[in-house]
Protein backbone atom coordinates (compact mmCIF):
# COMPACT_ATOMS: atom_id res chain seq x y z
CA UNK A 1 0.00 0.00 0.00
CA UNK A 2 1.47 3.40 -1.11
CA UNK A 3 1.94 6.25 1.71
CA UNK A 4 -0.85 8.30 0.31
CA UNK A 5 -3.51 5.69 0.25
CA UNK A 6 -2.21 4.92 4.11
CA UNK A 7 -2.81 8.17 5.32
CA UNK A 8 -6.25 8.19 3.73
CA UNK A 9 -6.94 5.59 5.44
CA UNK A 10 -6.40 7.12 8.38
CA UNK A 11 -7.86 9.89 8.47
CA UNK A 12 -10.91 8.14 7.59
CA UNK A 13 -10.33 5.90 10.74
CA UNK A 14 -9.73 9.26 12.81
CA UNK A 15 -13.11 11.16 11.34
CA UNK A 16 -14.57 8.15 12.49
CA UNK A 17 -13.25 8.14 15.60
CA UNK A 18 -14.27 11.65 16.25
CA UNK A 19 -17.72 10.98 15.16
CA UNK A 20 -18.47 8.29 17.09
CA UNK A 21 -16.47 9.65 20.14
CA UNK A 22 -18.90 13.23 19.61
CA UNK A 23 -22.13 11.02 19.76
CA UNK A 24 -21.23 9.89 23.59
CA UNK A 25 -18.98 12.98 24.35
CA UNK A 26 -20.65 15.76 22.46
CA UNK A 27 -18.19 18.69 22.09
CA UNK A 28 -19.17 21.28 24.69
CA UNK A 29 -18.64 25.27 23.94
CA UNK A 30 -14.97 26.42 26.00
CA UNK A 31 -17.31 29.34 27.46
CA UNK A 32 -20.17 28.28 28.85
CA UNK A 33 -20.05 24.35 28.32
CA UNK A 34 -23.15 23.49 26.95
CA UNK A 35 -23.48 20.93 24.59
CA UNK A 36 -22.67 22.30 20.89
CA UNK A 37 -25.05 21.68 17.59
CA UNK A 38 -23.24 20.76 14.47
CA UNK A 39 -23.19 23.95 13.39
CA UNK A 40 -21.28 25.56 16.13
CA UNK A 41 -17.60 24.85 16.38
CA UNK A 42 -15.68 25.23 19.84
CA UNK A 43 -17.79 28.40 21.18
CA UNK A 44 -22.01 28.30 20.79
CA UNK A 45 -23.39 31.05 19.13
CA UNK A 46 -24.85 32.74 22.13
CA UNK A 47 -20.97 33.09 23.44
CA UNK A 48 -19.67 33.75 19.69
CA UNK A 49 -22.04 36.78 19.50
CA UNK A 50 -20.34 37.84 22.61
CA UNK A 51 -17.34 38.58 21.73
CA UNK A 52 -16.63 41.87 21.22
CA UNK A 53 -14.44 44.01 18.78
CA UNK A 54 -12.18 46.56 19.60
CA UNK A 55 -13.36 50.49 18.14
CA UNK A 56 -10.51 52.69 18.89
CA UNK A 57 -9.00 53.89 15.47
CA UNK A 58 -5.03 53.74 15.07
CA UNK A 59 -4.32 57.57 16.46
CA UNK A 60 -6.11 56.91 19.64
CA UNK A 61 -4.83 53.66 20.35
CA UNK A 62 -1.07 55.47 19.77
CA UNK A 63 -2.15 58.20 21.76
CA UNK A 64 -3.77 55.96 24.53
CA UNK A 65 -0.91 53.20 24.93
CA UNK A 66 1.93 56.07 24.73
CA UNK A 67 3.31 54.78 21.10
CA UNK A 68 3.05 58.49 19.29
CA UNK A 69 5.75 58.69 16.93
CA UNK A 70 7.42 55.06 17.63
CA UNK A 71 4.98 53.04 15.37
CA UNK A 72 3.46 54.04 11.99
CA UNK A 73 0.36 51.50 12.20
CA UNK A 74 -0.81 50.44 15.38
CA UNK A 75 -4.08 47.71 14.76
CA UNK A 76 -5.85 45.87 17.70
CA UNK A 77 -9.02 43.44 16.65
CA UNK A 78 -10.68 42.50 20.09
CA UNK A 79 -11.77 43.74 23.71
CA UNK A 80 -10.79 41.91 26.60
CA UNK A 81 -12.88 41.50 29.59
CA UNK A 82 -13.17 39.17 32.41
CA UNK A 83 -15.89 36.59 32.73
CA UNK A 84 -16.91 37.25 29.19
CA UNK A 85 -15.60 34.23 26.00
CA UNK A 86 -12.62 36.37 25.00
CA UNK A 87 -11.08 36.03 27.95
CA UNK A 88 -11.58 31.58 27.73
CA UNK A 89 -10.60 31.64 24.48
CA UNK A 90 -7.32 33.78 25.25
CA UNK A 91 -6.42 32.24 28.37
CA UNK A 92 -6.87 28.70 26.96
CA UNK A 93 -4.63 29.72 24.15
CA UNK A 94 -1.90 31.38 26.21
CA UNK A 95 -1.81 29.38 28.93
CA UNK A 96 -2.48 26.35 28.08
CA UNK A 97 -1.59 26.38 24.45
CA UNK A 98 -5.16 25.32 23.19
CA UNK A 99 -4.63 24.97 19.20
CA UNK A 100 -7.75 25.15 18.31
CA UNK A 101 -8.68 28.50 20.60
CA UNK A 102 -5.50 30.06 19.07
CA UNK A 103 -6.76 28.92 15.42
CA UNK A 104 -9.90 30.66 15.90
CA UNK A 105 -8.44 33.86 17.31
CA UNK A 106 -6.58 33.93 14.49
CA UNK A 107 -9.42 33.23 11.66
CA UNK A 108 -11.01 35.91 13.33
CA UNK A 109 -8.29 38.40 12.63
CA UNK A 110 -7.85 37.91 9.61
CA UNK A 111 -11.36 37.98 9.05
CA UNK A 112 -11.98 41.62 10.69
CA UNK A 113 -8.53 43.15 9.70
CA UNK A 114 -6.95 43.28 6.13
CA UNK A 115 -3.59 42.96 7.75
CA UNK A 116 -2.29 42.20 4.27
CA UNK A 117 -3.24 45.89 3.20
CA UNK A 118 -1.78 47.13 6.52
CA UNK A 119 1.33 45.16 6.78
CA UNK A 120 2.30 44.33 2.84
CA UNK A 121 5.72 46.39 3.30
CA UNK A 122 6.86 44.95 6.66
CA UNK A 123 10.26 43.58 6.49
CA UNK A 124 10.24 41.14 9.31
CA UNK A 125 7.90 40.16 12.32
CA UNK A 126 8.78 40.55 16.16
CA UNK A 127 6.69 38.39 18.78
CA UNK A 128 6.83 40.02 22.16
CA UNK A 129 9.59 38.05 23.74
CA UNK A 130 8.61 35.52 26.79
CA UNK A 131 11.39 35.19 29.65
CA UNK A 132 13.18 31.90 28.78
CA UNK A 133 11.90 30.49 32.04
CA UNK A 134 8.67 31.10 31.51
CA UNK A 135 8.67 29.75 27.84
CA UNK A 136 10.07 26.77 28.93
CA UNK A 137 7.59 25.47 31.73
CA UNK A 138 4.63 26.60 29.28
CA UNK A 139 6.54 24.98 26.68
CA UNK A 140 5.79 27.85 24.05
CA UNK A 141 5.51 31.43 23.63
CA UNK A 142 1.57 32.11 22.22
CA UNK A 143 3.23 35.43 20.65
CA UNK A 144 5.21 33.51 18.45
CA UNK A 145 2.46 31.15 17.69
CA UNK A 146 0.49 34.23 16.66
CA UNK A 147 3.83 35.89 14.73
CA UNK A 148 4.28 32.37 12.48
CA UNK A 149 0.54 32.75 11.71
CA UNK A 150 1.02 36.19 10.69
CA UNK A 151 4.26 35.42 9.20
CA UNK A 152 2.86 32.66 6.84
CA UNK A 153 -0.15 34.89 5.55
CA UNK A 154 2.62 38.06 4.62
CA UNK A 155 5.45 35.34 3.77
CA UNK A 156 7.55 37.69 5.32
CA UNK A 157 10.19 36.03 8.18
CA UNK A 158 9.63 35.96 12.30
CA UNK A 159 12.72 36.92 14.07
CA UNK A 160 13.13 35.50 17.99
CA UNK A 161 16.28 36.34 18.82
CA UNK A 162 16.82 39.93 18.20
CA UNK A 163 14.93 41.34 21.29
CA UNK A 164 15.13 39.17 24.40
CA UNK A 165 13.08 39.29 27.85
CA UNK A 166 15.80 39.70 30.32
CA UNK A 167 13.25 39.97 33.86
CA UNK A 168 10.52 37.29 34.21
CA UNK A 169 7.71 39.62 34.98
CA UNK A 170 4.01 38.59 35.87
CA UNK A 171 1.76 37.90 33.13
CA UNK A 172 -0.19 41.22 32.06
CA UNK A 173 -3.18 39.57 32.40
CA UNK A 174 -3.00 38.72 36.43
CA UNK A 175 -5.09 40.85 38.10
CA UNK A 176 -3.73 43.08 41.05
CA UNK A 177 -0.13 43.65 39.60
CA UNK A 178 1.74 46.81 39.54
CA UNK A 179 1.97 46.35 36.06
CA UNK A 180 4.47 49.66 35.74
CA UNK A 181 6.83 49.26 38.07
CA UNK A 182 7.05 45.35 36.58
CA UNK A 183 8.58 46.23 33.18
CA UNK A 184 11.04 48.65 33.65
CA UNK A 185 14.45 47.53 31.59
CA UNK A 186 12.89 44.01 30.96
CA UNK A 187 13.72 43.96 27.29
CA UNK A 188 16.89 43.87 25.79
CA UNK A 189 18.41 44.01 21.87
CA UNK A 190 20.15 40.75 21.18
CA UNK A 191 20.88 41.15 17.96
CA UNK A 192 20.77 44.53 16.25
CA UNK A 193 21.87 43.75 12.74
CA UNK A 194 18.26 42.14 12.66
CA UNK A 195 16.67 45.30 13.10
CA UNK A 196 18.63 47.69 11.82
CA UNK A 197 17.01 49.84 8.70
CA UNK A 198 13.80 47.02 8.66
CA UNK A 199 10.56 47.35 8.88
CA UNK A 200 9.61 45.50 12.04
CA UNK A 201 6.39 44.23 12.99
CA UNK A 202 5.85 43.51 16.55
CA UNK A 203 3.02 40.95 17.37
CA UNK A 204 1.41 41.12 21.40
CA UNK A 205 -1.96 39.36 22.74
CA UNK A 206 -2.88 41.37 25.32
CA UNK A 207 -2.66 45.09 26.35
CA UNK A 208 -2.91 46.67 29.84
CA UNK A 209 -1.56 49.44 30.61
CA UNK A 210 1.13 49.18 27.39
CA UNK A 211 3.61 49.44 29.68
CA UNK A 212 5.04 46.14 28.22
CA UNK A 213 4.59 46.65 24.91
CA UNK A 214 5.68 50.41 25.22
CA UNK A 215 9.16 49.14 26.80
CA UNK A 216 9.41 46.41 24.01
CA UNK A 217 8.66 49.17 20.97
CA UNK A 218 11.43 51.47 22.46
CA UNK A 219 13.75 48.41 22.75
CA UNK A 220 13.56 47.64 18.75
CA UNK A 221 13.51 51.60 18.28
CA UNK A 222 17.29 51.36 19.88
CA UNK A 223 18.23 49.09 17.04
CA UNK A 224 17.27 51.65 14.43
CA UNK A 225 14.42 50.26 12.56
CA UNK A 226 13.50 51.95 9.53
CA UNK A 227 9.63 51.91 11.02
CA UNK A 228 7.94 49.87 13.49
CA UNK A 229 4.14 49.04 13.89
CA UNK A 230 2.28 47.14 16.37
CA UNK A 231 -0.38 44.09 15.96
CA UNK A 232 -2.13 43.14 19.57
CA UNK A 233 -5.02 40.39 19.56
CA UNK A 234 -7.00 42.19 22.80
CA UNK A 235 -6.80 45.29 24.62
CA UNK A 236 -8.43 45.15 27.98
CA UNK A 237 -11.39 47.50 27.78
ZN1 LIG B 1 -21.40 29.16 25.04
Amino acid sequence: MDKTLIRKNITKVYKSLVSFCNIFLPPRCYHCNKNLNECEQILCFKCFSNLVYADMDEETLKKRYGLINLVSHFVVCFKYRQELPIQTLIHKFKYQGNRKAGQLLMDLYLKHIDIYQKFKDIDIIIPMPSHHRKKAKRGFNQCEIMARCIGEVLGKPVMTKAIVKEKNTPSQTTPGINRIENVKGVFAVCDANIIKDRYVLVIDDVITTSSTLKNCVKTVYKANPSKISVMVLAQVA
